[in-house]
């Protein structure tokens, strides 16, 4: 993940200084930080071609989700000499809550005009889904929010950030049109998920998630929910189960041997892709899900 260099905390103040005084003072760099890598790949696409801003991403999540990140004193410092932090929000960055209040920064919550729906939560109930960015109309919204904060940040160019967001967002709603043409045969596919990050995706395709076999991929199920979800899948079966990329957890391999339900992969676009440019690596991700599930429910 690339980390672009941050300027002392002293600059902040200095936003718009060089609006007044172009000519007479260098222009300041505004840094602009992203708490998770999907924040971070809606930033680049907002700020392509934007002078004198830097753009870094905090958590580099290279396993697993987002829930239980371990910040580092670098991600502290990042943060603090930010002008501006970009979070996903919806709960999703838990061990933000203590240090957002603290930063000088302007903290913009991109979660704050989406509809979240609720899923299975870490004690058992049901709560706020945080991986709302896996859903495209959700993730149109964010860019939205997160557009009007820099805007206002960076008043002066305000027409290079509506550009770029007019441009993703039309990126954005071709590939969810052509994702919903493809998979409108499939409406009312049951489909299993190791991870509840696909409960948006599977409701924005109209698929039904059967059973979810965990709240946060680093944390196995009991005996007793692996077994209940078996159940389910054994008297209406599923016709993929859907992990993140990378090593096939040993739930869903059970799972697996138990229901005969094939395992494929599907990406909640959390991590960079090899080879991938990070501004396009969410749409890329998009398009290997669709090729995946193309796959899987035909
Ligand atoms: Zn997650």
């Amino acid at each position: 993940m690339r980390r672009r260099f941050m300027l002392p905390l002293a600059l902040t103040l200095s936003i718009g200084a060089s609006a007044v005084c172009g000519a007479c003072a260098p222009k300041q760099n505004i840094a602009y930080t992203a708490s998770v890598y999907p924040i971070y790949c809606m930033l680049l696409n907002l700020t392509r071609g934007v002078p004198n801003v830097s753009v870094s991403c905090m958590a580099s999540v290279t396993a697993g989700c987002a829930h239980d990140y371990q910040m580092t004193s670098d991600d502290r410092r990042l943060l603090a000499d930010s002008n501006v932090v970009v979070i996903n929000g919806a709960g999703l960055e838990p061990y933000l809550d203590s240090i957002l209040p603290t930063l000088s920064g302007l903290v913009i919550d991109s979660s704050s005009r989406v509809e979240l729906i609720q899923s299975k939560s870490e004690h058992g109930g049901v709560g706020p889904n945080p991986h709302i960015w896996v859903s495209i109309p959700r993730a149109i919204s964010q860019l939205e929010t997160i557009a009007s904060g820099l805007i206002k940040v960076d008043p002066a160019n305000a027409d290079l950030y509506s550009a770029n967001l007019s441009a993703a967002r039309e990126k954005l709603r071709a590939q969810f049109d052509n994702m919903r043409a493809a998979l409108a045969p499939y409406e009312g596919a049951r489909v299993a998920t190791f991870h509840p990050a696909f409960d948006y995706f599977a409701a924005d395709f109209g698929l039904i998630v059967a059973a979810s076999l965990t709240v946060d991929p680093d944390t196995p199920l009991s005996a007793r929910e692996l077994a209940g979800a078996i159940n389910i899948l054994n008297e209406q079966p599923a016709r993929a189960l859907f992990v993140e990329p990378g090593e096939i957890p040993p739930s869903a391999q059970v799972v697996q041997s138990e229901t005969g339900i094939p395992i494929y992969e599907l990406s909640s676009a959390i991590y960079p892709m090899v080879g991938v440019d990070d501004a396009d690596c969410y749409i890329a991700a998009m398009d290997a899900n669709l090729r995946t599930l193309m796959e899987a429910l035909r």
